[in-house]
């Protein structure tokens, strides 16, 4: 039998590959695969799903990732894609894979985080699977949402030519925390007696560790009754997340790379690094800032939303995705999300 490696596909590659041989067989599966969440139509409203998977030595390392802090990022990273969809979620699932390296007491942490995230973003803890797994850890969870008025609900499909490109805070920093972490852990690895040095470097280490979802965003979209044309969480990074909303609204973009919010501490790192703090933002990814498009009509309720930037504009799809560099030059951009096999 022939054997593909799954790198010769990639991750959406991959997905696409292995699903496109299904149908739908519900008039209730509204929003199939390919968003933030999926939607099924619920009786009056309908339900916004999610799901992610954290495997240990993959998405983490409990070297220097507290057990509370991942619990408490496991179900922001979900909550974070409900959002996306302009949704308030509700409900979280919460399932884990244990190997008997992990105590009752070590398991309370994971607990504590989930709790926190449940109480700040006010969802409720409805479910799970607890299952064992020869070595590590791997956690699932799932979110819901539900709504009742379906045209709130905004996909990636919805960019039109013209609309502006908006992103709801500062890029890069959660990438230059994780390569900080694991600077720290090899310099420690090599010689015990060196203490890692995080002074200076809060911010960083904060948005990997301990990210926020943008819950204020959609607020103020309420709020403000503006609806976005179209919306992605930025979690593989902004070029890959912004070619998917390009992609499946069939457009292009024009992004000004001296728009692109950067975060002072994580240019200094990313100095420090010898790294681009742009090409930090463009590809690092786990930021979990809301990516949206808003039409030209609506700029000025978007003009006085605190932390939201405007970075960019679609442009017809034949002009490709387009970066504006300081420099004055014009580049394609590149898609360059995570790749995890
Ligand atoms: P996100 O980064 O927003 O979590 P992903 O990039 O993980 O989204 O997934 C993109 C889309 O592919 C989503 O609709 C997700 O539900 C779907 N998907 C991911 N993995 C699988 C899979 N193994 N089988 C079916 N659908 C999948
Ligand atoms: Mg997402």
């Amino acid at each position: 039998m022939k054997r593909t490696d799954v790198n010769e596909l990639g991750e959406f590659g991959l997905i696409d590959h292995l699903v496109k041989g299904f149908k739908n067989h519900n008039k209730s599966t509204l929003k199939s695969i390919g968003d933030d969440a999926a939607i099924i139509k619920a009786g009056a409203g309908s339900v916004a799903i999610s799901t992610d998977m954290l495997i240990e030595g993959i998405h983490f390392d409990l070297s220097y990732c507290p057990l509370k802090h991942l619990g408490y990022k496991s179900v922001i990273v979900n909550l974070s894609d409900i959002y996306a969809m302009n949704m308030l979620p509700s409900q979280i699932t919460f399932s884990m894979a244990l190997s008997n390296r992990f105590s009752v007491e070590a398991l309370e942490e994971i607990y504590a985080g989930v709790k926190k995230a449940c109480e700040i973003y006010k969802v409720d803890l409805v479910g799970g699977d607890t299952t064992s797994i020869p070595k590590g850890l791997a956690l699932s969870v799932s979110a819901l949402g539900y709504t009742e008025k379906l045209k709130d609900i905004v996909y990636r499909n919805g960019a039109k030519i013209g609309d502006v490109i908006c992103v709801t805070g500062d890029l890069g920093a959660a990438y230059l925390g994780l390569q900080l972490l694991e600077r720290e852990k090899q310099l420690f690895l090599n010689d015990n007696s060196i203490k890692p040095d995080f002074s200076g470097n809060q911010y960083v280490i904060e948005r990997q560790l301990k990210p926020e979802a943008r819950k204020d965003a959609i607020e103020y979209f309420r709020k403000s009754n503006l609806r976005p044309t179209a919306m992605i969480d930025v979690s593989d990074g902004l070029s890959s997340d912004l070619m998917h909303i390009c992609k499946q609204s069939g457009v292009g973009a024009y992004l000004e790379e001296s728009k692109i919010p950067l975060n002072a501490e994580s240019k200094q790192l990313a100095l420090e690094f010898n790294m681009d703090p742009v090409t930090c933002a463009l590809s690092g990814g786990e930021d979990y800032e809301l990516l949206f498009t808003v039409a030209p009509e609506d700029l000025d309720k978007i003009r006085f939303m605190p932390g939201a930037y405007i970075i960019g504009e679609i442009t017809p799809e034949e002009d490709g995705v387009k970066l504006h560099t300081t420099g004055g030059n014009i580049h394609p951009l590149k898609a360059q999300g995570w790749n995890h096999f």
